[in-house]
């Protein structure tokens, strides 16, 4: 994806309220590659999901017959991360955070594109439902601050290992008595993986899915009282939020609870935050047993939110000084100058084009600069030249060897 600089400030902005947030929250930034073995992929984010079934990005390598995948997403390299850098015997809970480009083969449209942004944050190593509350009310923070008030949390939980055989197995009975009328990948999926079937875009299904058994009304004692401290949590944060049964998230490794931040009048790809609790995901890839708490954000859509709630306009740097030359020796002398004052920390440009004066007027005009000077062999003679301001006409005299901004 191309991010011109007209655009690359607005991310900037975000990106840096992001770091800004994670920081105080105590996470720190990790960065792991852009591809990894694909098996990691299929592993840690599920064989029967949509992202590693068709969408991933994968490649036969040059050697060794090896299979590598684009990242789909951040969790899985993150959890692979630290196992193989021995951070798992650390003091809990480690919380890291990345800001990085992901890949799925999608179909194009607003807000879903085939390389985007995301901003990710994980935490391994508490089962409290304060760690939750924790992750949640950083996501929060980052969207209040980005001024997206109106983006709702919709929360959920889809229990544990315990209670999930409960569920499934009315999930099943549900969707058995409808299996004519569900689509051929859900009618795979009822056998392979049942909770899948909650997430199905199609209408038959969705229609089907809307009327489903929901998962907080099969949780075991343990998933119920987390949940329920969790709410209490978010109440005592102040942090609001819908108790949404139809959130199940799209990847394998949740279990317990799940949310989703929705941003109204966006279109069809509302979803600007999604997350939830792995508590499986470490052992799988071969680590110990260690429980997590993530989510990721998608800046594009972010940037969608805020564009409607009209808080997309961030200042552009613009140059302090336009230094406009004529003749070679006003164009070597305008150089000279610019770089005493860059070195000095200020934002200068001079003309490297070799434009007409008035051409170079109209372009100083346009690049926004707020002062202009004008450099010819009588100025370097006098050693001094007029410097306008271009908002308000002034112009005053200055000492072309020492004058500041
Ligand atoms: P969706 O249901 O919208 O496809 P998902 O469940 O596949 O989302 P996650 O894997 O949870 O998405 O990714 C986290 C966030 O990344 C999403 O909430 C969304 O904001 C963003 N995201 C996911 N896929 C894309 C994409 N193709 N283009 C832009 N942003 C995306
Ligand atoms: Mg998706």
């Amino acid at each position: 994806m191309d991010i011109l600089p007209d655009e690359t400030p607005l991310f900037r902005y975000i990106e840096g309220i992001m770091r800004e947030e994670a920081e105080k929250y105590g996470y720190g930034e990790i960065r792991t590659p852009t591809f990894e073995n694909t098996e990691l992929f299929v592993r840690g984010v599920g064989d029967t999901t949509d992202v590693v079934q068709k969408e991933m990005y994968t490649f036969a390598d040059r050697d060794e017959n090896r299979s590598i995948s684009l990242r789909p997403e951040g969790t899985a390299s993150v959890a692979r991360a630290i196992i193989e850098n021995g951070k798992c015997s650390d003091p809990m809970p480690l919380k890291y955070y990345y800001i990085i480009s992901c890949f799925r083969h999608e179909k194009p449209q607003a807000g879903r594109s085939r390389e985007f942004f995301q901003f990710g944050t994980e935490m391994f190593g508490s089962e409290s439902p304060a760690a939750d509350a924790t992750a949640i009310a950083l996501a929060a923070s980052v969207l209040s601050r980005l001024g997206l008030r109106s983006v709702k949390l919709h929360l959920n939980s889809i229990g544990c290992r315990e209670c999930r055989p409960r569920y499934r197995e009315a999930l099943v009975k549900h969707f058995e008595g409808e299996r004519s009328c569900l689509c051929d990948t859900c009618r795979d999926r009822l056998a392979k993986n049942p909770l899948r079937l909650l997430d199905c875009k199609v209408e038959a299904c969705h229609s089907i899915a809307v009327r489903a058994p929901k998962t907080v009304d099969h949780l075991c004692e343990s998933c119920s009282s987390k949940f329920d401290m969790l709410c209490r949590s978010l109440d005592a944060m102040g942090i609001d939020y819908v108790i949404d049964p139809a959130i199940v998230r799209g990847l394998d490794y949740y279990t317990g609870a799940v949310f989703e931040f929705i941003a109204e009048g966006i279109g069809a790809q509302s979803t600007v935050c999604g997350g939830g609790r792995y508590d499986g995901l470490v052992k799988s890839l071969g680590g110990p047993e260690l429980s997590g708490i993530g989510f990721g954000m998608g800046i594009t859509r972010l940037i969608l939110a805020m564009r409607e709630a009209g808080t997309d306009k961030v200042e552009v740097v613009k140059p302090e000084l336009y230094i406009a030359s004529l003749g070679e020796r006003a164009a070597v002398e305008a150089l000279a100058i610019s770089e005493r004052l860059r070195r000095a920390g200020h934002t200068v440009e001079c003309d490297i084009v070799g434009r007409s004066l008035k051409a170079q007027m109209k372009y100083a005009n346009k690049i926004g600069a707020r002062y202009t000077l004008i450099i010819g062999d009588s100025e370097i003679d006098a050693g001094r030249a007029q410097m306008r301001n271009m908002e308000t006409g002034e112009q005053s005299e200055v000492e072309l060897l020492s004058f500041t901004l």
